[in-house]
């Protein structure tokens, strides 16, 4: 195929990609929710196990000097991959829900009756709860970027939303449930001459698009890396130092101290400060292997292949009658939500799962995009660099045969 994906030895590199459900081979198209592991992440999380597990920052010892090393390693492979300019700016985390959460804490002093903050309309519940439940605390007031029938944020209402009492912006970089890209680089710039800071969420960008936050002059981007082909249980928060250093420890404990008596501790530098506890070291150096694999196909190939798997599918899915794809952005990732009139999009989700196709149904955590279009959820199939055009034609055989049997 055409962009040079060696789509053979991409697959060959998913060991799970060969297993049968119910019987057919696994067609996994639900990689927004989780990425598939390739065998370099595999390989990287047993030999940690296997040859250097140990406790890392405090140890003298030989095993303990190993893991630290790694794990600093893999801080250094994000720092390199965002373009962040130094590693202190980098901050592991549980994933994006622990990023966005720490974040808001922080601004739990920062805020007070009569401040703004924005957040759009196409969010995750994660880029949702934990600025209301900011909002609750401080008294500050949230307001909502609308959204438009095509899944696009309307910019223009954004800017009008915008005004000396903004002091946070966070907005996604990629809608979990539509798939638009959306322009952060206007969002970004407007709040900055507002002098807002900005979120962005990029859990779902992170697997398609590289994000260079001093490019985008961007002051917190946080992603999860088992989107982005690592495991569960771990990613990323960047932010600005002057930020990082500003805001308070989310958590307290161990390994974001510097001195701990009981009449007063001080805190740890940057980027120990947010990194109370013991981490998981395991999943930070399988992260760093995630993204050097990410990089080998290398982001442009894996961003026009995609877009072509996009484009086949979407012309398929369009060929059946009573399909309605929500989301139309021309600048969307490979995902593709829809409906079938007068079917749930459950029912549709738990037919095809029978033909060994793997999809979500539902609202993706971002019910206020059903209740946009008055609807209870969607099927959305997401696509990724090891699919193949040839797993879109047994889905769309599979829709037409749930449309058959459901109508
Ligand atoms: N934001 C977006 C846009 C997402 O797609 C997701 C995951 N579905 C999250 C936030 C939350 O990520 P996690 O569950 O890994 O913390």
């Amino acid at each position: 195929m055409s962009h040079q994906i060696d789509i053979e030895k991409i697959r060959a590199d998913f060991p799970i990609l060969s297993r049968k459900v119910n019987g057919h081979p696994l067609v996994y198209f639900d990689n927004a929710a989780t990425s598939q592991t390739p065998k370099a992440v595999i390989y990287a999380i047993v030999e940690y196990y296997e040859g250097y597990n140990a406790n890392i920052h405090r140890g003298v010892h030989s095993l303990s000097q190993e893991a630290t090393d790694a794990y600093e390693e893999a801080r250094e492979t994000i720092r390199a991959h965002f373009n962040a300019e130094k590693k202190e700016e980098i901050i592991f985390t549980s994933g994006t829900t622990h990023g966005i959460n720490l974040v808001a804490n922080g601004f739990a002093s920062e805020l007070k009756v009569g401040d703004e903050v924005i957040v759009s309309a196409l969010e995750h519940h994660s880029n949702i709860v934990p600025w209301q439940m900011l909002c609750e605390k401080t008294g500050a007031t949230l307001k909502v970027i609308p959204m438009t029938e095509s899944g696009e944020l309307n910019l223009d209402a954004y800017e009008e939303l915008l005004s000396e009492h903004t002091k946070l912006v966070f907005v996604n970089h990629v809608s979990n449930a539509l798939g638009t890209v959306n322009d952060i680089e206007r969002i970004i710039t407007k709040a900055h001459q507002k002098g807002a800071a900005v979120l962005i969420d990029g859990a779902q960008a992170a697997p398609h698009i590289k994000a260079d936050v001093q490019a985008l002059d961007v002051d917190f981007y946080v992603v999860s890396g088992h989107k982005m082909c690592g495991p569960t249980g771990v990613g990323v928060l960047y932010g600005k130092e002057e930020w990082l250093t500003k805001l308070p420890p989310y958590q307290g404990g161990g390994e974001m101290i510097d001195q701990v008596t009981f009449e007063k501790t001080t805190y740890a530098g940057l980027p120990h400060k947010f990194e109370a506890g013991t981490p998981n070291i395991c999943g930070g150096i399988a992260l760093g292997k995630a993204i050097d694999y990410l990089n080998a196909i290398g982001f442009e190939t894996i961003a026009a292949y995609e877009h072509e798997l996009l484009t086949y599918a979407t012309e398929q899915l369009l060929e059946i009658e009573g399909v309605k794809i929500y989301g139309t952005s021309k600048e969307k990732t490979a995902v593709i939500s829809f409906n079938i009139e007068g079917i749930h999009p459950y029912d549709i989700g738990t037919i095809i799962d029978k033909l060994g196709i793997a999809v979500r149904t539902g609202h993706h955590c971002a019910q206020p995009i059903m209740d946009y279009y008055k609807i209870p959820g969607t099927v959305r199939a997401s696509f990724s660099f090891y699919n193949t055009k040839e797993e879109i034609d047994a889905f769309i055989q599979a829709v037409k045969r749930a449309k058959v049997m459901l109508s």
